[in-house]
């Protein structure tokens, strides 16, 4: 027979997890948490490489210094986590060009200003053209000029690293513009761990507790006004009075889940609406480091003719010293590309981009890790991306509930989409709103049963 509980929670990711929390801590105890992979954590993942354990999915605290405390840090102070400041403004002082030479100082100065300025107005023309509340999808983007590979590179640093210089991010604006590196032989994750320790897992990071399940695949969700039953791939039921769904947009776009009834237009139009990152960080390990260390050279750009195109490095020499490791970050259609072909393939066009910019003579790597997070089907991308010129309409439509179908996850937070704050925030969101309609359903019951 299905087991029945108050609320379902489908995935163990920070916004699922941070929901259960609220709702565990409020007094609703019998919550179901069903996770697809055999791990809490979800874009929130290390792994063991090279001797060093990186962070696969998100890798920086975004949003220190400001004038509030972001919850995430918060978090992290509180499980210890070791991290490093890191200065992505420096990387335009390195930018490499296919034959090695560093591009000067002052060319490069010029170049970011005009930059920044192109990107400001192409912002204010789309929204002149499409206005607040008009419809942001029939937005033409102007034919853009051809760029030089040094501009392409900034552009790519500037576009599709969310420098704070182009918008007024909420992140930045409310906990500031710096950003802290994760480095931590226990992950990122820990800080879950760590949130989750009195409710699901002991102080040694052992699962204490049957509410949380692995391997569930939930593929098949039906609701109706008494309540949700759910089926997982492996042939299990569950039955609950509400739900909170966790799954990411890019699992909300594909057909991993049937819903039964469909979901209404006005849902499925937003869920459609809402753009996909992808967002690859690929790890190179070396027999011995051959790029420059010390202050300043933490992030390198390789200008090429590609926009995107093996541009952005980082070396880990300040993190873990000695490990001898490179990442570079691919994104969107490079991401897709890289995905779909081999290793070697994507190992043999990082050597030639680093073979351009340090010669004929560094050593090849021994190892590379390449994550694949938009073939993921429990994942379909990095982060979520909201139509540039959105709308209070649209943000409503992504997070509101259907029936008892509570959402959450980073695309359902209207401040701060896309980063692990907004998947922490939404969850209690989330489950705080739950918690209130649970109320208001008592209440209602309570009445019909005085009247009868
Ligand atoms: P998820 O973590 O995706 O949790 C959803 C869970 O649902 C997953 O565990 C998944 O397995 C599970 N699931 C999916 N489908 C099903 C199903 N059918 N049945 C059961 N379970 C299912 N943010 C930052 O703040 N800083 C960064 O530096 C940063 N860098 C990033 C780099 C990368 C490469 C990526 C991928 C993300 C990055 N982010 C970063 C974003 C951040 O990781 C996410 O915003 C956040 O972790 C999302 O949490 P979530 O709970 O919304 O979703």
């Amino acid at each position: 027979s299905p087991s029945c509980s108050s609320v379902i929670i489908v995935g163990a990711g920070v916004s699922g997890l941070s929901a259960a929390k609220v709702l565990i801590e409020n007094g609703v105890e019998d919550v179901v948490i069903l996770e697809a992979s055999d791990r809490i954590g979800g874009r929130i993942r290390k792994q063991d490489f090279g001797g060093v354990p990186v962070e696969l999915g998100a890798g920086w605290i975004v949003g220190v210094g400001g004038r509030e405390l972001n919850p995430v840090l918060d978090l992290a102070r509180k499980s210890n986590l070791r991290t490093f400041f890191s200065d992505y403004s420096n990387a335009r002082y390195n930018i490499y060009d296919r034959s090695g030479k560093v591009f000067p100082r002052g060319l490069v100065e010029e170049t970011y200003k005009k930059e920044v300025e192109s990107a400001v107005q192409k912002l204010k023309k789309l929204e002149a053209d499409c206005g607040y509340g008009g419809d942001f999808s029939n937005a033409t983007e102007p034919p853009s000029t051809q760029k030089t590979p040094m501009e392409l590179a900034i552009d790519f640093t500037l576009h599709d690293f969310e420098m704070p210089e182009v918008e007024p991010i909420s992140t930045f604006l409310d906990y500031g513009e710096r950003e802290f590196l994760v480095a931590d032989e226990r992950g990122y994750e820990h800080l879950l761990y760590k949130m989750a320790e009195d409710f699901l897992f002991n102080s040694e990071g052992k699962l204490l507790d049957s509410r949380l399940k692995f391997n569930k695949v939930v593929r098949e969700l039906q609701h109706s006004r008494n309540g949700v039953t759910v089926m997982t791939e492996d042939g299990c039921i569950f039955q609950a009075n509400y739900m909170i769904l966790s799954v990411s947009i890019g699992v909300l776009q594909s057909d991993l889940i049937a819903f039964n009834p469909p979901l209404p237009r006005w849902k499925t139009e937003a869920i459609a609406k809402c753009d996909v990152i992808v967002y690859t960080k690929i790890f190179l390990k070396f027999p011995y480091k051959f790029w420059p260390c010390g202050p300043g050279k933490e992030f390198f750009l390789y200008a090429h003719e590609r926009r995107g195109y093996y541009t952005f490095w980082q070396h880990m020499e300040n993190a873990y010293p000695g490990s001898n490791m490179l990442v570079v970050t691919l994104t969107n259609e490079e991401s897709k590309r890289v995905e779909a072909q081999s290793d070697e393939e994507t190992l043999k066009e990082a050597m030639g981009a680093l073979t351009d910019m340090f010669g004929p003579n560094i050593p090849e790597a021994t190892d590379i890790l390449v994550p694949r997070w938009w073939n993921n089907r429990f994942q379909r991308g990095s982060y979520s991306n909201y139509p540039i010129v959105s709308n209070d309409h649209f943000v409503h439509d992504i997070k509101n509930p259907v029936g008892r179908i509570f959402f959450t996850g980073e695309h359902t937070s209207e401040k701060f989409s896309g980063y692990v704050h907004g998947g922490h925030l939404a969850g209690i969101e989330t489950g705080k709103a739950l918690l209130e309609e649970m109320e208001k359903e008592k209440e209602r019951t309570s009445e019909s049963e005085n009247q009868t």
